[in-house]
């Protein structure tokens, strides 16, 4: 199976959601961006396909890098080819990202289970073939009954679980909302959800990213006063040491790193230095699903818990192929947004959950979504 060739096709799809000016999404009118597919083909005919951010897959990093590493050598094997794709990142002048080795190996994993015939998951050996669910909502805002105040946050929570969900995590506010941060508004949001879900719905935080060590003291002192499941980088993942501090004051645990640099071996640190209670990874954070998958099993090692960060397809394989992660993140979510209407470029949702908030492994061969080729061929843009 030697790999002949990497292409990348652009295309337009539509969307409601749009970023702010610190790169959250928030729901707004209907319009078109730009979305990219990398293809790896192989001598004998197979493809295997990843969906990413055009810049992820620019021109300059595929023909500079990634071909470099991948023409000419056996598909399979995607151990060495992450590693010698990996080894470039040192010389490119931070150019080849995380987010680029990540596309290439999900490629490389769907190309495996299409000529074979498998589903990843099982390719990998799954733990299971469906794997509960927590709705993920976007950051606060300021639209009027969007998730501008603690009562919004409230009712929307009951729609989530009158569509299933057995556990919730909230965005709260962070700038460019007018008042944002605040760790009070954020207990007030987080003691509405409470109070309008009961006792046994599993809820979590993520909030404002850069909040002092006493700020996310306090938003932690609260949640254990509410029962909640696990604080979510609630300060700047740069200083480890920050969180060894803030892990060993409160009870609720602890859950990262998400964004900070340095794959398996810098999360493989954190453990160590005692600064999460619960480890984090992410297909698109670390490199793609092989290092995650080392990820999860470095922190199965310790008896700990991994959760997955990040919605689709690659995410809940990871999640099914593993014992020591509860969730598989979906979303993000809002009242204003219908999540089950999926993506124009794929035929079904990579992510279909059932009424008892279970979303369901597909049984089509390699990452098991159902890419509409006809709309990426209309929609192609240069
Ligand atoms: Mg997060």
């Amino acid at each position: 199976m030697i790999i002949t060739d990497v292409s990348v096709r652009t295309f337009r799809t539509k969307t409601k959601r749009h970023s702010d000016s610190a790169g959250h999404g928030h729901p707004g009118p209907a319009h078109k961006v730009a979305q990219s597919l990398l293809t790896v083909t192989t001598e004998d005919g197979h493809e295997g396909h990843a969906f990413a951010a055009p810049q992820v897959v620019r021109p300059h990093l595929i023909d500079k890098y990634v071909k470099k590493v991948l023409i000419g050598q056996d598909a399979r094997d995607r151990e060495r080819l992450w590693h010698d794709l990996a080894h470039w990142q040192r010389g490119s002048a931070a150019q080849l990202t995380d987010r680029t080795l990540a596309i290439v190996d999900c490629a490389l994993w769907d190309l495996a289970g299409r000529a074979l015939n498998q589903p990843v998951h099982k390719l990998i050996g799954a733990y299971r073939d469906k794997v509960p669910a927590y709705g993920s909502t976007m950051c606060g805002d300021e639209l009027e009954g969007g998730l501008a105040t603690p009562d919004d946050y409230g009712r929307f929570a009951q729609k989530l679980v009158a569509r299933g969900y057995k556990g919730i995590k909230l965005h709260t506010w962070m700038p460019p909302v007018s008042w944002a941060p605040d760790v009070k508004a954020d207990l007030r949001a987080c003691a509405a959800v409470r109070e309008a879900v009961g006792p046994d719905i599993a809820l979590m935080i993520d909030a404002f990213h850069w909040y002092s060590r006493l700020d996310a003291l306090a938003l932690g002192r609260g949640l254990e006063k509410l029962g909640f499941a696990w604080i979510e980088e609630p300060m700047d993942e740069q200083s480890m040491s920050s969180y060894a501090w803030l892990a060993g004051a409160l009870d609720i645990p602890v859950l990262g790193p998400e964004t900070a640099a340095g794959k398996f071996w810098a999360r493989a640190e954190w453990v160590k230095a005692g600064a999460v209670d619960i480890l984090r990874t992410g297909v698109h954070d670390v490199g793609g699903i092989t290092p995650a998958l080392k990820t999860m099993r470095m922190a199965e090692c310790f008896g700990m818990d991994c959760e997955v960060h990040g919605n689709g397809a690659a995410n809940l394989i990871v999640a099914a192929a593993s014992r020591n992660c509860r969730w598989y993140e979906r979303g993000l979510l809002h009242p204003f947004l219908e999540y089950d209407d999926g993506h124009d470029y794929l035929k079904t949702l990579a992510d279909p959950m059932d009424e008892d908030g279970f979303v369901h492994l597909s049984d089509r061969p390699g990452l098991g979504e159902e890419i509409d080729f006809d709309h990426i061929e209309n929609n192609r843009v240069a």
